[in-house]
């Protein structure tokens, strides 16, 4: 599953794998416990989607480097887990850091979503006089070059909506979706079409098939909806993610173990873990 391939171009980073809310309790570390933040690094620019909490480590990291990349950060939706992290991601404090920002909302929607959790009371430095840089662009439905890929936005089925994404470099392609809930025959059809033939699926699996039976509503998967995804949608590779707060590291095994008997190119999302698509031997 985690074959690395020096020749590969497309590499997929899981700074944080966690649903909800961040849970850093030590049964909780082998896959961590930051919100979702991943981020796919292109060199001279990164795509990342989502700013968890998981994002700060990231920022961290990328400022630590000779020279920033253009960022460009793209929002599946609002939920605090999805946005929690940017006001301590250091390249928003960066003078010049290239930052572009992209939702299926309009621009200016998208500025003052993102402008409500950094004012008074909840945060000291207020995100509109730090944005100043910041690009904000609409990503919706629709097709966008960005960052030297090719991203595709398609709507999950979600409470308040989401968006999942196809991200391809011509020769591999990676499908999001993260925040879904699979059984609306819309949406599951949807995600069928978009996400065929792809060769990586990261996909929500946050409650185990007990567990949804009390969930219905709450607008996430299980793992075996997600190995449906993947049979249906003919993808041969799947990551588990967005774990539930309650699944420690022992659960989260027997969830991946249970899956892998169905579908053994499964894996469970960890911080830390990047994933490099093999480049074709005629490549
Ligand atoms: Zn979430
Ligand atoms: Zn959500």
């Amino acid at each position: 599953m985690t074959q690395v391939d020096s020749n590969s171009n497309l590499s997929i980073t899981f700074w944080g794998v966690r649903g909800s809310i961040p849970t850093p309790v030590s049964a909780n570390l082998g896959y961590g416990g930051n919100t979702a933040c991943l981020a796919i690094d292109r060199g001279d620019a990164i795509l990342i989607l989502d700013a968890g909490s998981g994002i700060r480590t990231l920022g961290v990291e990328l400022c630590a480097r000779p020279a920033l990349p253009e960022i460009h950060l793209l929002f599946t939706h609002f939920h605090w887990d999805h946005i929690q992290g940017l006001p301590f991601f250091a390249p928003l404090f960066h003078p010049e850091a290239r930052i572009i920002l992209y939702s299926f909302h309009p621009p200016e929607k998208l500025r003052s979503i993102l402008a409500g959790q950094m004012v008074a009371p909840y945060f000291p430095i207020d995100f509109l006089q730090v944005s100043q840089h910041v690009e904000f662009r609409q990503i919706e439905h629709s097709t966008l070059p960005i960052a030297g890929l090719t991203v595709q936005s398609f709507d999950l089925h979600h409470p308040q909506r989401s968006q999942g994404y196809r991200i391809s470099d011509g020769a591999h392609s990676i499908v999001i979706a993260t925040d879904h809930e699979h059984g609306d025959p819309e949406a599951d059809a949807r995600l069928n079409t978009v996400a065929r033939g792809a060769d990586l699926l990261v996909y929500d699996a946050q409650y185990t098939p007990l567990e949804y039976e009390k969930r219905h509503g709450w607008g996430h998967s299980t793992w075996r909806d997600a190995v449906s995804v993947a049979f249906e949608a003919q993808i041969p590779q799947l990551v588990l993610f967005h774990h539930d707060p309650a699944h420690d590291d022992a659960t989260l095994d027997a969830i991946l173990a249970e899956a892998q008997t169905q579908f053994p190119l499964t894996c469970c999302a960890r911080e830390g873990m990047t994933l490099r698509l093999e480049t074709p031997a005629s490549a």
